[in-house]
């Protein structure tokens, strides 16, 4: 459920979309707010300025999260984003521990606005195999953890 509160730091989340734009970036912004609407960070997106794929707002502020806060603290916040996050994203999302995300398009609604960007499909994959030999370094590093 998205309040009007969500909206309004929705809207900001459009317009560092916006601002981006203006400044040659791709079009995506995101911010990352506590549970009172604080704005703690904010962030767009700059894969091209930057020459790096995983320059992707979401990204950021997940990193930017996990290495500043603590996870009580993260797990309060909710990240607020122009598009809704891509798989790269999500993924790290959930690792920083954020506690909810509000995104202003679907994929498919960006997909449909532009073909050529959003979709985010799975790489080619070979696998499981050799699995006695790749045990070994996952089973060592949790003796590791258990002393
Ligand atoms: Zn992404």
């Amino acid at each position: 459920m998205i309040s009007t509160a969500d909206e309004i730091l929705l809207r900001r989340a459009i317009g560092l979309a916006a601002r981006a734009v203006t400044l040659g970036d791709a079009p995506y912004g995101s911010l990352l707010a506590g549970p009172d609407g604080t704005v703690l960070a904010e962030a767009h997106n700059t894969v091209r300025r930057d020459n790096d794929i995983t320059a992707h707002p979401e990204l950021k502020l997940a990193r930017w999260a996990a290495r500043e806060l603590d996870p009580r603290t993260a797990a309060g916040t909710t990240l607020y984003t122009s598009c809704q996050p891509c798989g790269m994203c999500g993924g790290a999302i959930v690792r920083s521990g954020l506690g909810r995300v509000v995104y202003a398009l679907s994929t498919e609604q960006l997909v449909e606005i532009n073909p050529e960007s959003g979709a985010w499909p799975t790489p080619p994959q070979a696998g499981p195999a050799l699995f006695d030999e790749a045990r070994v370094p996952i089973e060592d590093h949790g003796r590791r953890r258990a002393t």
